[in-house]
């Protein structure tokens, strides 16, 4: 047994193979298609190729393992027949006019994850046969041979590093966790491996070579280790710790369904930050009052060109009517830094994340930015959408940004397209911001504040950079002033301010911020639960009282 100790990205136990990730495998991009017809037929020539080698492993298994054994086979034939997981397919095809990998890769997260959160124990592991079929279908229609289908369980995945961009195309049903090398922890990475809340671990020190590919490992992500070949021992007793967390994650269950208020009886919103409408299924199961951050860079990031108006609608759309009634902050594209599209030919630059990115882009490239605005708007006559703007220094700005989202209010308005009047806030995440949020207040609906950023900015550390992880204090008293400063500028204007960075899950803090008057905390969606156990034993005033 080799034990790798790293940093803890997210808490949780996985046990499962070890696949070493290679860039350019396991990816499934989404790509746009003019013939949505042919792109069909492509899949249906897929579906009858799987179904033809599932029947040979039929065949096969009924003579080495016998009937029982062999009935698995006969299951997976008749999900790939079965209208729902069909008609899912078709709709994404044809309504997103996108290539067929993408639409089975969304779909089988989709229907896998609505089996797992059901409570039939049998119901429950058809998420695993949903995934095989969907792993079947991509592996033929890459073109890959059937023997890599079978490779296809979910694995731990090792990496020197992955990209935003990577690991929003990995598929989701195939990671038990992830361990990399590499990253920081306030990485895009490690934010998505929360959002996903599987146990994570960055700057591992793990050999990426046979010693590893391949191998049973366990993932303890609290402990921050992970365990290559574990002895007996080991396994039993991280068995009995998952057990355990499954436990107190069920018990969190109980939760659902409650309002969030304080003993005093304090409310607080508690949204879900997600970046992309795959993540919407685990949205609904942590029961969000609604979506506080919808990094739409990732629908650009997932793409090989600028997303069309009707790309870009569809998806906003989609989210709206899934979350009915439930406010949806939608932030316009935060492209740059660590975000990077090779489509927007950007240019290398010596400071990134003090750069050309996010806002910067959008007021500089206003047909991109127009683009994005007039699909937000329609959209949002079809649900509860808010449109957020990041990496805001000053008002200039922001007077900037209404003027042209005044511009394509008219616009859609003159050409007869319905469109709703979507509230619109934005990001405090740049030290600047603080200091004129009383100003930034009169201007706008609400404030969300972006502590990674704004955490990177004011104590001068590069996010990104893995040696100063221990440097990045998030509670520095700096930024829980800042916080408390926004909340109340915030207030004095009549406007809400809620926390849509990491810093908003952060347990520890919770009572804080709702001593500070936090409006609205939005985290990853599990997280959501755990918070609204801590919000309804807690005491405000009692709190306050004893600082
Ligand atoms: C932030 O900066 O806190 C934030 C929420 O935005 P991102 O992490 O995507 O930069
Ligand atoms: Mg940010």
């Amino acid at each position: 047994m080799e034990i790798y100790k790293g940093k803890s990205v997210f808490g949780g136990i996985a046990i499962g193979k070890i696949r070493v990730y290679r860039k350019g495998k396991q990816q499934v991009k989404r790509q746009r298609v003019t013939d949505t017809d042919a792109e069909m037929a492509r899949y249906r020539a897929a579906k009858e190729e799987a179904v033809r080698q599932l029947q040979g492993l039929y065949e096969k298994a009924l003579k080495e393992v016998g009937e029982a054994n062999a009935a698995i086979f006969e299951v997976h034939q008749m999900m790939l027949d079965d209208d729902d997981y069909n008609a899912s397919v078709e709709h994404i095809v044809c309504s997103q006019e996108v290539n067929a990998e993408y639409a089975v890769a969304a779909t089988g997260d989709n229907f896998a994850q609505m089996f797992a959160s059901m409570d039939d124990d049998y119901m429950k592991e058809r998420a695993a046969d949903v995934h095989d079929i969907s792993e079947r279908l991509l592996t033929i229609l890459n073109g890959a041979d059937s023997a890599a289908a079978d490779a296809g369980e979910p694995a731990i995945i090792a990496a020197d590093d992955l990209a935003p961009s990577e690991t929003v195309q990995l598929d989701k049903d195939q990671v038990l966790s992830f361990v990399t090398v590499h990253g920081s922890l306030n990485s895009h990475t490690a934010i998505l491996a929360r959002t996903m809340a599987i146990p994570a671990l960055i700057g591992t020190p793990l050999p990426l070579d046979e010693t590893v590919d391949g191998r049973l490992g366990i993932v303890d992500g609290s402990a921050g280790v992970i365990y290559v070949d574990p002895d007996e021992a080991t396994l039993a007793a991280m068995r009995e710790k998952q057990q355990a967390e499954k436990q107190k994650k069920e018990l969190l269950q109980t939760l659902k369904g409650k309002e969030n208020i304080t003993l005093d009886g304090q409310k607080v919103m508690l949204y879900a930050n997600i970046g992309n409408i795959k993540d919407l299924a685990t949205v609904l199961q942590n029961d969000a009052g609604g979506i506080g951050l919808f990094r739409s860079e990732f629908i650009y990031l997932e793409s090989d060109h600028y997303p069309t108006e009707e790309e870009q609608f569809r998806i906003y759309k989609q989210v709206a009517e899934t979350m009915g009634n439930k406010r949806v902050i939608i932030r316009t594209l935060d492209i740059g830094a660590d975000k990077k599209c090779d489509y927007f030919g950007m240019e290398p630059e010596e400071n990134p994340a003090l750069g050309y990115r996010a806002i910067r882009i959008c007021l500089t490239r206003p047909e991109v930015f127009k683009t994005q605005l007039r699909a937000l708007f329609r959209a949002s006559a079809f649900g509860k959408i808010a449109i957020m703007y990041p990496m805001i220094t000053g008002i200039q700005e922001v007077r900037q940004i209404k003027q042209i989202a005044e511009e394509v209010r008219k616009e859609l308005t003159e050409q007869g397209i319905a469109i709703g009047d979507p509230e619109q806030g934005i990001m405090i995440e740049t030290p600047a911001a603080v200091m004129v949020s009383d100003m930034l207040a009169k201007e706008v609906d609400f404030f969300s504040i972006g502590t990674n950023d704004l955490t990177q900015y004011t104590l001068a550390i590069d996010r990104q950079n893995t040696k100063l992880d221990a440097f990045y204090d998030a509670h520095h008293p700096a930024i829980l002033r800042m916080i408390s400063m926004v909340v109340e500028n915030a207030h004095k204007a009549g406007i809400w301010a809620g926390i849509c960075g990491e810093l908003g899950a952060d347990q520890t803090l919770t009572r804080e911020f709702l001593a500070m008057g936090v409006d609205e905390l939005s985290v990853s969606p599990g997280s959501i639960l755990p918070i609204r156990k801590i919000v309804l034993e807690t005491d405000v005033g009692a709190y306050k009282a004893g600082k």
